[in-house]
């Protein structure tokens, strides 16, 4: 029921698209559309030949790439993306060039039909799930150069990261080819990166940065977080928890000082370690001496709970 063959659901696309005449119809029956057929799209011949009847209209559209086990802060992504575009593609693709350990790829949560029947309450038309061999049919040697963005923080700890992160994105941007793409301010670092290969790469596509959503606790609603021990999710929201405070000490210390306090507060409680924890310029990423409320930095950090790694960020506004 859940993943149809996607034959018969080019065959119901065109219909709805006949269909489409009337705005208030268009919604109506895309509605009904999400509700009676699982939109999993599996080639890339595929969901070209599926987009190209709107790109033909016109009509704009919006991509949320993803890596699945989908969560509340994939999915306000994808929200914000079908309020803003006629037509919203979301990829589901764990990308194995972008994973510097082994078995973080292999341990990766992946359930396709639950984060279908997330999307469905999206009104997200299109979901793209190749497998490794469709996006990498042979070894990708494609090199990307981010200069000192690349080379702090993710970067340095998980080297490799960023050009696999860089490899399955202009893959993804090619073959989507959206007006539009939705990106997380929880990786922040990411954003700049995917900013810089946009300039770069002279993409004529508007990047839409959106908020960290968060659990109830404050933890950031991570994939990762499912692979939590209880005890390491139980202590887990420390981590926001110590940026915040380190946040209302910004009038009163230097941002090495507040840096020190967070890793020691953290690293008291026994179950968490952290593995970096900078207050960066929110454009160089190059570590803040001094805090400037015109250009407000971010408190970015990477700390292992167990053997799963956290990373979050908070802004330092005033
Ligand atoms: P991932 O599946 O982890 O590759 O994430 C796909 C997109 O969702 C990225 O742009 C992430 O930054 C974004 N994302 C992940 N977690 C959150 C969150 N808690 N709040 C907002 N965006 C998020």
């Amino acid at each position: 029921m859940l993943t149809r063959v996607l034959s018969v659901f080019e065959y119901f696309s065109a219909l709805k698209l006949r269909n489409q005449k009337k705005n208030s119809f268009r919604k109506f029956f895309k509605s009904i559309f999400a509700l009676l057929f699982m939109k999993v799209i599996r080639t890339i011949v595929a969901l070209k030949n599926a987009l190209k009847p709107y790109r033909l209209k016109s009509h704009n559209i919006g991509f949320v790439p993803t890596m699945g086990a989908l969560h509340e802060g994939h999915l306000s992504l994808v929200r914000t993306s079908t309020r803003q575009n006629e037509v919203s593609v979301v990829s589901i693709f764990v990308n194995p060039n972008q994973f510097n350990n082994t078995n973080d790829l292999n341990n990766y949560p992946r359930d396709l039909d639950k984060d279908c029947r997330f999307l469905e309450q999206t009104g997200c038309d299109f979901i793209f799930a190749p497998d490794v061999k469709e996006m990498y049919p042979e070894e990708d040697f494609c090199q990307f150069e981010f200069g000192s963005l690349g080379t702090v923080m993710e970067g340095k700890h998980r080297p490799g990261h960023f050009n696999g992160v860089a490899q399955i994105v202009t893959k993804l941007f090619d073959i989507v080819n959206p007006d539009k793409t939705y990106f997380g301010q929880k990786d922040f670092q990411q954003l700049a990166i995917i900013r810089n290969l946009v300039k770069k790469y002279n993409y004529k596509i508007n990047i839409v940065a959106c908020p960290i959503i968060r659990e109830s606790d404050g933890l950031a609603m991570s994939s990762r977080n499912l692979l939590l021990t209880k005890g390491h999710r139980a202590i887990a929201p420390i981590i926001y928890k110590t940026l915040l405070e380190g946040k209302e000490q910004m009038h009163k210390k230097s941002p090495q000082e507040i840096v020190s306090y967070i890793i020691e507060s953290i690293n008291s409680t026994s179950l968490l370690s952290v593995e970096y924890c900078q207050i960066v310029d929110p454009e160089t990423l190059q570590p803040v001496s001094t805090i400037n409320p015109v250009k407000p930095p971010i408190a970015c950090i990477a700390v292992f709970a167990g053997k799963i790694r956290l990373i979050d960020n908070v802004e330092f506004i005033s």
